[in-house]
């Protein structure tokens, strides 16, 4: 690289891969889907037993990349090949490994996005909106006008969140994108804490999540905010497990409904790990990527031509992004703020990257 009039080498290497948990399990070779293997855990060794009783790191026995490279060689062995995927939720060994100075234990962080965004908070949400029905603070109805006439903030508005169906919360699911999901939650307290006392459980546990997501969602975090991170953590999912069973069992004392840590909120525990490690995990998430995927799954929606789906997206994105650059660089043509000599040598650079789109430039 030419850097300060001098040409200097840069060496790089691979230091994380980014992806959601089936991604990641996927190119990490880890079982996929959290319901198969002994140990479904990427991070740790942990059985099911433990996840639902432990909730501080250091509790747990880390996954080790020596055993892990042992583990994944005695699935050569075919006598003992299905007993060892089993008991440690591996597939096989990662092509990734391959690489000097990378490994897939430690490679593949969490990703706040689907942990957090879709899979805690509206999980948690869900079930604070049903327990507050239950408990007749407030009807959904009163609820979805409150979310209908909140006063959102300007650049809030874009990302309002929508009205709840009753259906959803039943499932423990809510219908709303990402960004919708933090802009309830962080605005929950705003519309329903009048209704709900300080002291109440359910609602100590949602709060607790929210000191959670803000520590998480940091661009940059001290010491004592990841050791303060690590505290919440474990008093949410005691939380999660005991108060919400009680207020369940309270309104219903035949419930046999399971209040227990989902795999999402186990991996919450090495959060604190990873951000030690890597820095805050907001660097990590896959925001930019579902927003980049959200625009071929609209597209392929609204053109509704199948006979070759990836050639059809293919050609319509290189159109979109050639149109994107010419409209960036027209704006920048008709800048007062840019001389001449940088215009002349703007148009050569569009002649040499977009040859035909270039000579439209030249009006
Ligand atoms: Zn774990």
């Amino acid at each position: 690289m030419h850097i300060s009039g001098i040409d200097r080498i840069v060496q790089g290497t691979l230091s994380a891969v980014i992806a959601d948990n089936l991604g990641s399990h996927q190119i990490g070779c880890f079982k996929i889907g959290f319901s198969k293997g002994f140990r479904k855990c990427r991070f740790c060794l942990a059985v099911d037993d433990d996840i639902q009783c432990y909730f501080r790191d250091n509790q747990f026995i880390a996954r080790d990349k020596i055993q892990h490279d042992q583990h994944c060689d005695g699935l050569s062995l075919e006598s003992i090949k299905e007993h060892l995927e089993r008991l440690y939720g591996i597939t096989g060994t990662s092509i990734l490994n391959e690489l000097s100075h990378f490994h897939v234990i430690g490679g593949l962080p969490p990703d706040v996005i689907h942990d957090i965004l879709e899979g805690i908070l509206p999980f948690v949400i869900s079930k604070v909106i049903m327990y507050c029905i239950k408990s007749k603070f407030f009807t959904l109805k009163t609820l979805n006008h409150i979310i209908e006439n909140f006063n959102y903030g300007h650049r809030e508005v874009i990302d309002k969140p929508c009205t709840i169906d009753y259906s959803q919360l039943n499932k423990g699911k809510m219908n709303h994108s990402a960004v919708q999901i933090w802009l309830l939650a962080i605005n929950l307290p705003l519309m329903i804490g009048n209704f709900i006392g300080e002291s109440d459980p359910v609602w100590h546990c949602f709060t607790t999540l929210l000191q959670i997501s803000r520590l998480i969602f940091l661009e940059s975090i001290s010491d004592f905010e990841i050791v303060k991170l690590g505290l919440l953590i474990e008093e949410f999912c005691v939380d999660n497990k005991v108060h919400f069973f009680q207020s369940y069992k309270r309104d219903d004392p035949k419930s046999k409904l399971k209040c227990s840590i989902i795999p999402k909120m186990h991996h919450l525990v090495h959060y604190p790990r990873f951000i030690k490690l890597l820095g805050p995990l907001h660097s990590f998430w896959c925001m930019r990527f579902e927003a980049k995927h959200s625009y071929f799954k609209q597209l392929q929606r609204k053109i509704k031509n199948f006979i070759d789906p990836p050639y059809t997206l293919f050609k319509r994105h290189q159109q979109w992004q050639c149109n994107q650059f010419r409209s960036a660089v027209e704006m920048l043509l008709q800048s007062p703020i840019l001389t001449s000599p940088y215009k002349v040598r703007l148009l050569d650079a569009v002649d040499v990257m977009f040859p035909l789109q270039g000579k439209s430039l030249l009006y």
